[in-house]
């Protein structure tokens, strides 16, 4: 954590006195709180960052510092990463509910007087926000301190959010943590999902969903598990493998091995559903979602066709050689990428990035990309795409990568299927030996290796964060922002990078977040001409390091963020519609 070394701490009712001095003072009279720190009693406040007006953005921000034993909060669940991830998590959950309990809200002008907890997917993330070490516990606050209409400080209130709301929220944390079972059981959830991920290799799997499961949400717009009619996962007995969480002891589910795997079924039978889970298993699931136990290799990426992507200067050659336009697939660079040059960029992306198990669902695929059938080979010999088929086997034998393909309308896959899985009714059924005996044709051999070696060099100056308002007549220093209504879409300088279509970005934070890593890439990595997949690496591995802090420049060092995977960060420079690269020819 941040240590700013200042004058031991005033009592809460010296804070109390200088908020009613200040009463209808301007707004601007609250920034003399920065660096200030009060005791409470069983806990402190610091104003780390204090806004200078009610509807500024981000709002202030107050450290609080408590003792982890004044928490109520037992050591032992503290002892590992994957414990004090869980912890966090739910603190901030916990801080989340404690607000809509005990907070009025909205006592000023503007959604001023706000306690702003952050909105928090079902997944569990790595977060800036709670901070542990030997004896303390931080909790980063965002607060919206109340002002009037006209800008002046409304002390009351204000008074109200520190000395009423606070202390009730923070008892209603301790008694988060310390009544029952909860946490416990929060934590142990957690962490049999990232042991289990670990361990996957043991099991010979690549993916397992429990037994018990419910995988389908509310909606298709729906984070929420479907309460009605929804239909528990359970694994026929030939596909069923045993495995030993570490809280829970053993479980029975569906294990899903290395190599080739098809899903068939028919339409609406939970295809799409089901490897929607397990695009979303990269990570940890809250109790009660339905997925804790979807558990996925922690490189899986779902692979899709992204018609009007940009891609620059990448070799797509080992899918698609020759276009009409004689432009080279060598070095492919396009503004307006089709639906199966998008696909084989991302394939190619994804694979230089190190993705170990590819998903891939024919809804949202390129049909050329995925397959040539017999017919069309004949009847367009001058058709030079390799389809992702013809790679498949390569991809798993040659490199280890193996591919979980949904398929409901064809065939053409299954000669090169390892494992055959069909979902029936929203149940998984094994299908291999059946077509095993159909004695398909094996699939065809491509005559050159896949090439997966990165060529690209990042240039210098790139991710030049300024942005000019033409229109508008200003320039601003720095924008980098997810859009509001549409936060996968990441506005970063004049750009805006498309990231919508990965599945692996499940909270604005992390878009935030991947746009402050392209900030440090612009900064701390700028001269280094590395791959984009090496600037991502390096770019997580100073998250790993330093923590997600690390991103932020000084001045944006409060930021809420949440930690995306490196894959997405490569994803994200990948997508970069104005990304210059040198090239390398050794
Ligand atoms: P497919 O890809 O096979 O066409 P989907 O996965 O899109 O099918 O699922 C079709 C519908 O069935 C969706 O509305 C989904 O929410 C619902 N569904 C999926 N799995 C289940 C389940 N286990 N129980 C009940 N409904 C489910
Ligand atoms: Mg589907």
């Amino acid at each position: 954590m941040r240590c700013t070394m200042t004058a031991p701490p005033s009592t809460n009712a010296v804070l109390m006195r200088k908020l009613k001095d200040w009463d209808g003072d301007p707004y601007t009279q609250y920034q003399a709180l920065e660096n200030k720190a009060y005791d409470f009693g069983n806990y402190r406040i610091r104003f780390v960052q204090v806004q200078g007006s009610p509807g500024a953005f981000p709002a202030s921000v107050v450290h609080l510092d408590t003792a982890i034993a004044e928490m109520g909060l037992d050591k032992d669940l503290l002892s590992t990463p994957p414990r004090r991830l869980a912890a966090a998590d739910y603190l901030l959950r916990a801080f989340g509910k404690a607000v809509d309990a005990h907070a009025k809200q909205n006592r000023g002008a503007q959604g001023s007087g706000s306690f702003q907890p952050i909105d928090m997917p079902p997944q569990v993330l790595q977060r800036n926000l709670v901070h542990f070490d030997e004896a303390t516990l931080r909790f980063v606050l965002i607060i919206s301190l109340p002002g009037s209409g006209d800008n002046r400080i409304l002390a009351d209130q204000a008074g109200a959010m520190l000395e009423k709301e606070l202390p009730a929220i923070f008892s209603s944390l301790r008694a988060a943590v310390v009544s029952g079972t909860t946490m416990q059981h929060h934590c142990n959830t957690v962490e049999d999902m990232i042991d289990l991920q670990h361990r996957l290799p043991q099991y010979n799997l690549v993916a397992f969903v429990g037994d018990g499961a419910i995988l389908p949400r509310q909606s298709g717009a729906s984070q929420f598990p479907m309460t009605t009619g929804a239909v528990e996962f359970s694994a026929p007995d030939d596909l069923a493998v045993e495995v030993d969480l570490l809280n829970s002891g053993r479980v029975r589910g569906l294990g899903i091995r290395p190599g080739v795997n098809v899903i068939i079924g028919g339409a609406f039978h939970g295809k799409s559903t089901l490897l929607q889970a397990l695009a979303k298993g990269v990570y940890p699931h809250i109790p009660g979602d339905g997925r804790e136990r979807v558990v996925t290799h922690p490189d899986a990426v779902m692979l899709c066709a992204e018609e009007g992507r940009a891609v620059t200067d990448l070799d797509i050659a080992g899918f698609i050689d020759h276009l009409p336009s004689q432009q080279s697939t060598q070095r492919f660079t396009t503004a307006n990428a089709s639906g199966s040059t998008s696909q084989a960029a991302g394939t190619v992306e994804a694979l230089q990035a190190g993705a170990r198990l590819l998903l891939i669902d024919e809804d949202s695929s390129a049909a050329n990309f995925l397959a040539r059938d017999r017919t069309m080979r004949q009847l367009l010999p001058e058709e030079t795409i390799t389809p992702f088929l013809d790679r498949v086997r390569e991809l798993d034998r040659r490199y280890g990568i193996s591919t979980l393909l949904v398929l409901g309308g064809s065939s053409i896959y299954l000669g090169a299927a390892d494992q055959i899985m069909a979902m029936r009714y929203y149940s998984p059924v094994d299908m291999t030996d059946r077509v095993t005996r159909l004695n398909l044709p094996d699939p065809v051999e491509p005559p050159e290796p896949l090439v997966i070696k990165d060529h690209r060099r990042v240039s210098a100056g790139n991710f030049d964060p300024a942005y000019d308002a033409r229109r508008m007549g200003k320039r601003l220093l720095l924008r980098i922002k997810p859009l509001r209504l549409q936060p996968g879409i990441l506005e970063y300088g004049n750009q805006q990078v498309d990231l919508t279509r990965l599945d692996a970005l499940v909270d604005p934070l992390q878009t935030l977040a991947v746009g402050y890593a392209l900030l440090q890439a612009g900064t701390q990595f700028d001269d280094l001409q590395l791959s984009p997949s090496d600037l991502a690496a390096a770019l997580d591995e100073l998250v790993v390091k330093e923590g997600l802090g690390a991103l932020l420049p000084d001045h944006h060092s409060h930021l809420a963020l949440a930690r995306p995977r490196r894959l997405e960060l490569a994803a994200a420079i990948n997508r970069l519609r104005d990304l210059r690269v040198d090239h390398k020819d050794n």
